[in-house]
Order: structure tokens, then sequence, then C-alpha cells
């Protein structure tokens, strides 16, 4: 499948992600991941984004279409793929729509993840996310905690609270969100892409793409 999550910053587009790769081999693309990995790792990426995201703004368009380019034409995306967190801005789906043409890709549809904003706000307090940028499993230390506090299960590193996840970082990723990335809610209703899933768990937006895909 080739499909696009939109969603706010909590909104699940990772798990959902995460669970979609399995039915079919798609593979998840987070600019997210992709990005801290770049921090983690110190390169020129890396050293260009990281002001940007620890104060919760969006990095510019130019880095994250150089880095979608290179990435969409790599073969394990012949599979399918699923975009979590790009695009989020308007210019990115317009150059997005632009590359999927010149590089002969139809998507699916663009699945427009809605949980309610004092669900979001819980659930990104309450996030905690492995260091190790190989991995970036996702906890919540509410309903989701590590079996061995501040361990993750999955490869051992620590289980931490991402720099962005501050109060005052959630915030304003939240309303960068509202202003920039909402208006993509209305570009793809109008390419004829949209299926709007309300849910408050993974589960139901995966049966929900699962349905409307026939798979
Ligand atoms: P995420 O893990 O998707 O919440 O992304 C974390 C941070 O990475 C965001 O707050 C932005 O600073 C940056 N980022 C991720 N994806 C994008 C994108 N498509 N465009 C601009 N900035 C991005």
């Amino acid at each position: 499948m080739k499909l696009i999550l939109l969603g706010a910053p909590g909104a699940g587009k990772g798990t959902v992600a995460k669970l979609l790769t399995a039915i079919d081999g798609s593979v998840q693309i987070s600019t997210g991941d992709i990005l801290r990995g770049a921090v983690q790792s110190g390169t020129d990426l890396g050293r260009e984004a990281e002001g940007y995201m620890k104060r919760g703004d969006l990095v510019p368009d130019a880095l994250i279409m150089g880095i979608m380019e290179k990435r969409l034409q790599e073969p394990d995306c012949e599979k399918g793929f699923l975009l979590d967190g790009f695009p989020r801005t308007i210019p990115q789906a317009e150059a997005l729509r632009e590359l999927l043409a010149r590089l002969d890709i139809t998507l699916d549809m663009a699945v427009n993840i809605d949980v309610p904003r004092e669900i979001i706000l819980d659930r990104l307090c309450t996030r905690r996310t492995c260091e190790n940028s190989d991995c970036q499993a996702i906890y919540n230390v509410k309903s989701n905690p590590p079996r061995e506090e501040g361990v993750c299960d999955k490869c051992g590193s620590p289980v931490v609270q991402r720099e962005d996840e501050t109060e005052e970082a959630i915030s304003h990723r939240l309303a960068t969100y509202n202003e920039k990335t909402a208006p993509l809610i209305g570009f793809y209703e109008k390419e004829g892409l949209l299926l709007t899933i309300e849910a408050v768990n993974s589960e139901a937006v995966v049966n929900g793409v699962r349905e409307k895909l026939g798979l």
C-alpha cells in the first residue's frame, strides 16, 4: 500500500504505520525518525535540523524534500510505503505530488487520523521513546510501559522523554500543526484521496484502512 498518514503529533501515526507494515511489507518512512537519527549521528543534516526540532518548529521544506526524494527511490519502497509525518506543509504536499508523478508512483490515499485534543495532550506528555536511533520504539508510561522501567524491551537501550516533548514544545508543535499541517486535510480532500478515521486506538485505524483497501 502507498499511504500518507496525516494527524496531529500524538495521533498515533507511528503506531499505525508499524501495524500496517506487518500486513503487506510496506515500509514506514518517518521523517521525524530520520531527522532524530541524523541529529544523533551528528551529520550535516542533523546539525541543520536540530535547532528547529528542539523548539518544535518545522525543518525547512527544502531539507525535507531532499531526504524524501532519495528515500522514495530506495528499492524497499517498491512494495509500498507509509509516510509518517510527511508532508507537513502545503508546499511539501505540492512537491510530493510532482515527485510522485515524476517517479510514476500512484498513492492509494491519505489517511487522516482524527483524535480529540485532550487525548493527544495526555499521550504526548506520557509518551516515551527508545533513544537508539535504529529502534525508536514508542512506549507510554501509563498504557504501555516497558517491562523494565526506562529500558527498551526490543533493544535494551534507554527509554527517554523526547526533548521536544516538554509541555512548552508540545503546545508549540500543536500550534504549528494547526497552522501549517491541518490545511493538508483540505488539500487531499480536493485530490479525492482523503479518508478520515475518528479513532482513539490504533487497531481501529488499521481496520478502517484494511476495509477501504479491501485487505
Ligand atoms: P515527528 O517525530 O514527526 O513529530 O517530528 C519531530 C520533529 O521533526 C518535528 O517537530 C519537526 O521539527 C521535524 N519534522 C519531522 N517531519 C517533518 C516534515 N515533514 N517537515 C518539517 N519538519 C519535520
